[in-house]
C-alpha cells in the first residue's frame, strides 16, 4: 500500500497546515545537534526519498529557508538515510521556536505542540507529517489490520496517543526495541485515519481488500452452514436406514405396501441422496415432502414393531 508515496505528493493548501505538517515531521523524525559556537543543526531524517523531498519543500514554504540533503548509508545492508538539514542560523532558530521545538527557556519541546494541532485542518496535517516519517500500514491480506507510528521519544508518543484518543480512535501504545509504538488495530479506525491524513487511494485500496475479505468470510460461513446441513441429512439417512432394517428383520420389505417398499429400497440403495433426490429416483417421481411423509410412515411402522418386542 503506497500510503506514504501518496501523502508525500500532497501539497498543503494553507500555510498553517504546511507549518503543522513540518512540525509533525520534525517531532517524529527530527534530529537536533548542537555544534560549535552554539550553532544548532536541525534535520528531518528519513529513509524515504519522497519524504525527504517533501521536507525540503516544506522548509522552503514555511520558513523560506534553504535546506540541504545529505545521504548516509547505515549498517551492513547499507540502508540509506536521507537527512534534510537546515542551514544553521538565526532564521533556523526562529523556525524552531515557532514550531515549539525550541522552548522559550532554550530547552527542547518534545510533546505535541498545542499551537500546531488547534484547527481540524492543522491536526490532520500534523498527523500526516508524523505518519510520513514514522508510520506504516501493513497489508491486511497478510495477518490483520495494523497501522503504526514508531517514535523514539516516550513523551511525544504519549502526546500522540492522547491526540488520537481525543479524535475518538481506539489507540494502543507499546514499547518495542526501546522505541515507542503508537498503533491502531481496528479496520474502521485505520480507514478513518488514512482518510483523515489524506491517503485516499490507500484508503480505497484498503476498503477494496475489506470488501473481498468480507465476501470471502460470507462464503466461508455458507460453506460451513452447508457442511452442517450435509451432516444433519447424513445423520437422518443413517436413522432412516436403521428403521428400514428393523422392518426387514421383523416382517420383510416385501410385505410393505408398494409405495413404502419402493421408498425403502431406494433409500437403502442411495444412502447419500437428499429427500428431493430420493423423490426423483422413484418410478413415479414425487416431491420432497411426499418423500418425507413416506419415510415418516416407515419410521412409525418400525417403532410399532420394536414396541411390540
Ligand atoms: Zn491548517
Amino acid at each position: 500500500m503506497a500510503a506514504r508515496a501518496e501523502l508525500a505528493r500532497l501539497r498543503p493548501s494553507k500555510v498553517c497546515c504546511a507549518r503543522a505538517e513540518l512540525g509533525g515531521m520534525l517531532r517524529a523524525g527530527g534530529s537536533l545537534r548542537l555544534g560549535g559556537e552554539n550553532r544548532l543543526t536541525v534535520a528531518v531524517e528519513t529513509e524515504h526519498p519522497e519524504v525527504a523531498r517533501k521536507a525540503l519543500l516544506l522548509f522552503r514554504r514555511v520558513a523560506g529557508l534553504p535546506a540541504e540533503v545529505v545521504v548516509e548509508e547505515h549498517g551492513p545492508l547499507r540502508r540509506r538515510i536521507y537527512q534534510v538539514r537546515l542551514v544553521p542560523g538565526p532564521e533556523a532558530r526562529r523556525l524552531l521556536a515557532d514550531l515549539e521545538i525550541l522552548t522559550p527557556e532554550g530547552g527542547i519541546g518534545v510533546d505535541v505542540p498545542a499551537s500546531l494541532v488547534r484547527g481540524d485542518c492543522c491536526r490532520a496535517a500534523f498527523l500526516r507529517g508524523v505518519y510520513l516519517v514514522s508510520g506504516s500500514v501493513c497489508d491486511p491480506r497478510g495477518s490483520g489490520y495494523h497501522l503504526e507510528m514508531v517514535v523514539s521519544n516516550e513523551e511525544f508518543a504519549h502526546g500522540l496517543y492522547y491526540l488520537l484518543r481525543l479524535a475518538k480512535f481506539k489507540v494502543h501504545q507499546a514499547r518495542r526495541k526501546g522505541r515507542e509504538v503508537v498503533y491502531l488495530k481496528d479496520a474502521d479506525d485505520i480507514a478513518a485515519f488514512l482518510g483523515l491524513i489524506g491517503a485516499h487511494t490507500a484508503l480505497l485500496e484498503l476498503e477494496g481488500i475489506r470488501v473481498v475479505k468480507e465476501v470471502r468470510g460470507g462464503v466461508n460461513r455458507l460453506v460451513n452452514a452447508e457442511t452442517a446441513n450435509v451432516e444433519k441429512s447424513v445423520a437422518a439417512a443413517v436413522e432412516q436406514i436403521r428403521w428400514i432394517e428393523v422392518i426387514r428383520e421383523k416382517i420383510g420389505l416385501e410385505r410393505l405396501p408398494k409405495a413404502l417398499r419402493e421408498m425403502a429400497l431406494v433409500r437403502l440403495a442411495h444412502p447419500e441422496a437428499s429427500l428431493a433426490e430420493l423423490g426423483q429416483l422413484l418410478a413415479r417421481p414425487i416431491s420432497k415432502s411426499a418423500v418425507n411423509h413416506r419415510l415418516r410412515r416407515l419410521r412409525r411402522l418400525a417403532e410399532e414393531m420394536t414396541e411390540e418386542g
